[in-house]
């Protein structure tokens, strides 16, 4: 079995503590490794490092940071196949969703690589006679990820190479889940180079993630998971004066409008729904059908819902794999019964799924809950697993209002072929994300990523431009030069 290690100040070090949790293969059920919950001294030790390995990083030029993120990027492309089996592995994605996830991962190491342009600064000359303003952007200093389970590569990327082409340092922690990732990606991190203690990972849990909060060293915090726990760590991340982002939950609707391409829509839609098995924030959650819109498109959606294949992510044509763990499959079976429970029909009925050969696997089919109703608990309720809701309302403005009266607002999509309902929508809906005929609207590593309302706590978003203003502070200094000295040259 695979030992789970830290990295700190350049070396693998194995932290001594006497908790473990069990990784599990959600395929397979089987335990592949065990993450140790890395105490207080451990997160004090990283941040030590990095503290320490700050004032020389900070001084190295850009565009000699940045050669290394080039390198990073080879390493990345080239290790592919197996990092991409890894998170299939530990995650129970499918091998092509592991594999589109680190193109993601790999498209903002690239785009930190233009962090010399984007990192420069400001000059006004003679804002009064002698005097000039300069606006300089410089790196906050020690920061930290704490990531969730669901892109055990992805998200981490996020930050990772902002942190380090903006001359910070770094901390990350992997959610305790799915370890084995981070350990693989610092194994090609480790043969990159870097100054000892630029970068340093932690595996753990609670205490881990709380050392991270309070630690005076640490000044900036980013977060991604459940929204309980991201308002808990903006709260407690800010209470002790850091920089913090958290991104939460989700709970996403789509609007199908009946001048759609139907066929186009409920392929991408199922998609949406059913890809990484529904554990994905930008997954769609609750569909609604407007005016004409269900009768083509319940039965449809039902149908893409059944013949989805179902397995383990390795094999060849599986188009879903498992969800994380045992939990997380009774919870997402006793949310279906909950949404039944409430008055929805189920005509596709993803519970009690054993797939052959992998009979301790942790499997739930693809299920349809149709006709739910507007502020139940299912229609509210983030389920995280592959479940989509169905709804039929009279108008677009009654399918935004509803929209709107959610608490998240990750991302809303709609489908249609009208120029003027998608202007609309796009701009009355409340979420960070909107698709327009696009199921998961993740955007590109150029533009800013995050939610609204209940998905995200903060300000400034991940990715891009916000990345690097995130983990930059401003300077403005003003500076007179009076003529009779320059005179003197
Ligand atoms: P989670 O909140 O359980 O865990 C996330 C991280 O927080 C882990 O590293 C974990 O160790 C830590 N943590 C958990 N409980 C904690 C506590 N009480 N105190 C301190 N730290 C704690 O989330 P998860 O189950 O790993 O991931 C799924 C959730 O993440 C879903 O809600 C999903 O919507 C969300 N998510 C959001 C985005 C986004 O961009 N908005 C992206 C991916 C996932």
């Amino acid at each position: 079995m695979q030992k789970i290690l830290n990295y700190i100040n350049g070396e693998w070090v194995e932290p001594n503590v006497s908790e473990y949790v069990d990784v599990i293969n959600p395929a397979t059920g089987a335990v592949i490794a065990r993450t140790p919950l890395s105490r207080a001294a451990d997160i004090d030790a990283a941040a030590q490092a990095a503290g320490d390995a700050l004032p020389a990083w900070r001084r190295t030029p850009a565009q000699d940071r940045i050669q290394y993120l080039f390198k990073l990027r080879d390493l990345l492309k080239s290790n592919n196949d197996e990092i991409a089996r890894t998170i299939t592995n530990e995650c129970g994605k499918t091998f092509d969703e592991s594999k589109a996830e680190m193109v993601r991962a790999i498209e903002n190491v690239e785009v930190a690589c233009g962090i010399p342009m984007m990192m420069k600064g400001e000059v006004a000359e003679d804002i009064a006679p002698g005097i000039d303003e300069l606006m300089l952007r410089q790196p906050v200093g020690v920061c930290a990820t704490i990531a969730p389970f669901n892109f055990p590569g992805m998200i981490a990327f996020w930050y990772l190479p902002y942190v380090l082409a903006t001359g910070n340092a770094y901390i990350m922690k992997p959610s305790e889940k799915v370890p084995m990732t981070m350990q693989l990606i610092f194994r090609l991190i480790d043969q990159l180079g870097l100054p000892k203690g630029v970068i340093n990972l932690v595996n753990g849990g609670k205490e881990a993630v709380d050392a991270i909060l309070d630690h005076p060293v640490i000044r900036a915090v980013t977060f991604v998971g459940s929204s309980n726990v991201a308002k808990y760590i903006y709260s407690r991340a800010a209470a002790n004066g850091k920089r913090v982002q958290a991104q939460g939950g989700a709970k996403n609707p789509v609007v199908v409008l009946p001048d759609a391409d139907m066929d186009m829509a409920v392929k991408i839609i199922a998609d949406s729904a059913f890809g990484c098995a529904g554990q994905r924030c930008l997954a769609v959650s609750w569909a609604v059908t407007v005016g004409e819109a269900r009768h083509q498109f319940n039965e449809a959606i039902c149908d893409a819902a059944a013949s989805r294949t179902v397995g383990y992510g390795l094999d060849a044509g599986i188009q879903m794999g498992a969800v994380i763990n045992s939990a997380s499959k009774a919870r997402i079976e006793q949310l279906i019964g909950l949404g039944a429970s409430e008055g929805a029909s189920l005509p596709v009925d993803g519970r009690g799924t054993v797939i052959k050969g992998y009979e301790n696997g942790h499997f739930v089919r693809p299920s349809i809950l149709m006709d739910i109703q507007p502020k139940s608990e299912i229609w509210k309720t983030e389920i995280f697993g592959p479940v989509l809701g169905v709804m039929h309302i009279n108008t677009i403005d009654e399918a935004i209002a509803l929209a709107n009266s959610g608490a998240y607002g990750n991302q809303a999509s709609l489908f249609t072929s009208s120029g003027s309902a998608a202007r609309k929508f796009r701009y009355e809906v409340d979420a960070g994300n909107i698709g327009i005929n696009i199921g998961v609207a993740a955007p590109m590593a150029f533009f800013p990523f995050s939610g609204w309302k209940e998905s995200f706590f903060g300000d400034l978003h991940g990715q891009g431009m916000d990345a690097v203003e995130f983990f930059t502070q401003k300077k403005v200094v003003v500076e007179r030069w009076p003529k009779e000295w320059t005179r003197k040259f």
